[in-house]
């Protein structure tokens, strides 16, 4: 039999959070969750209320998480070891496959070591507050668009740090040379940044670190899978693999969970033993992991998904700048199409979605500054031209109504 509880009155205490609630509301800012049954059989639909809707902002850059092969891994991982390892990586959580998962992607790199954590976002934090709070007098160097993830590991560590604005080389030397040259430094960016789809100056950067001292911590989220020979990233397709540590995610263009960091041994062999979130908490499922591996053997050898994205993100640009739509024309595969204003983007979203069947999640304050309100829009290999023409059409129709 089931029992349900019942549910308490509320705390007067609470009322607080129904204000704070209600402020969002006011400013536009309230967040609505769409529920997705993403669908295999039709990629980039997903099934909303009985309604085929397409998704036009997907991290599933190469659409790999309907692609049979991780399909075929993960299931058969299932039936052979279950659907969850039944612990912490140290309490016989750890599979063989996350240990040569961890190997593999250590060899893509050119690192010495990588560690696999629960998602991109733990990846980062962990690490960052792990390590930087073990250096006495380290000092932290950190882009100002950096990801949520990286800011919240390095304030957690408690460590100095200096904010450069977005990829200044010459305003992050300024801020190198105002610290002593044994003073230990550690420089935190991005490959590619996610909301402006714009590069980071890699080597320019790589080579300052050298210059001062400095080390480097890099977050190749939105290149892995996508830039270089084998999809390991920006550092692959520069050959420059001069980044003391590479961190990465599988949930996007892997098309799995999960997220992992690369780099030298001695540290994140110490990461391993005191980072409280990769300790703490259940390892991810063999089965996922098996369906990774599958994922990393296909982006190693994905270069017609990638030359597809590219040529997509290019038609999809060329088709808004033919109908006059505002968009950054970035140097990869991400489309941020600009639509200002908190309520007229999610006014647009909300039509697109009822008119058109389009999901575009609309993008607000504090993911880009108030008045740089976007979409921001990808076009995996799958996605036909018939589909982006019929997207950018109904986009502009969204447009001059709103
Ligand atoms: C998405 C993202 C992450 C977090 O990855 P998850 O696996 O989604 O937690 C980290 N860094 C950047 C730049 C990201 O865009």
């Amino acid at each position: 039999m089931m029992t349900t509880a019942s549910v308490r009155q509320p705390h007067a205490a609470f009322d607080v959070f129904g204000q704070k609630i209600e402020e969002l509301r006011q400013e536009g800012l309230y967040r609505e969750f769409i529920p997705c049954g993403h669908l295999v059989d039709e990629p980039g639909s997903t099934s909303h209320q009985g309604r085929k809707v397409q998704v036009w902002c997907t991290n599933d850059y190469l659409g790999m998480s309907r692609h049979p092969d991780l399909i075929k891994s993960q299931c058969e991982s299932t039936t052979v070891h279950g659907t969850g390892n039944g612990g912490s990586r140290n309490i016989a959580g750890t599979s063989t496959t996350h240990v040569e998962l961890e190997d593999r992607l250590a060899v893509w790199h050119g690192k010495e070591r990588a560690l696999i954590f629960s998602s991109g976002y733990v990846a980062n934090f962990e690490t960052l507050s792990t390590l930087l709070a073990a250096v006495p007098d380290m000092v932290v160097f950190s882009d100002a668009l950096n990801h949520r993830s990286l800011i919240e590991g390095i304030v957690r560590s408690g460590c100095e740090k200096v904010v450069f604005p977005h990829n200044d080389v010459a305003a992050l030397d300024a801020a190198l040379a105002q610290y002593a040259a044994d003073r230990p430094k550690l420089i935190v960016f991005e490959s590619v940044y996610s909301m402006d789809g714009d590069r980071s100056p890699l080597s320019s950067i790589l080579d300052l670190a050298e210059r001062h001292n400095a080390l480097t911590y890099l977050d190749e989220t939105h290149a892995i899978g996508i830039m270089g020979p084998t999809g390991a990233g920006l550092s692959e397709e520069l050959g420059d693999h001069r980044a003391d540590f590479v961190q990465g995610v599988f949930g996007k263009a892997l098309g799995t969970v999960g997220g992992y960091v690369a780099g030298p041994d001695a540290p994140l062999d110490y990461v391993r033993s005191h980072a409280p979130g990769f300790i703490f908490t259940t390892a991810l499922p063999q089965a996922s992991m098996d369906a990774t591996l599958r994922g990393l053997e296909l982006v190693q050898d994905g270069n017609d998904l990638r030359r597809d994205l590219l040529d997509n993100a290019r038609y999809l640009k060329a088709a808004l700048r033919a109908e006059g739509i505002d968009f950054i024309d970035a140097e990869s595969h991400l489309v941020p199409v600009m639509v200002p204003g908190s309520e007229r983007v999610r006014a647009v979203s909300r039509r697109l979605f009822q008119e058109f069947g389009i999901y575009v999640q609309p993008i607000n304050f504090p993911s880009v500054p108030r008045g740089g309100e976007r979409f921001r829009v990808t076009a995996p290999p799958y996605r036909t031209r018939e589909q982006m023409d019929y997207f950018v059409a109904a986009l502009k129709q969204c447009l001059a109504q709103d």
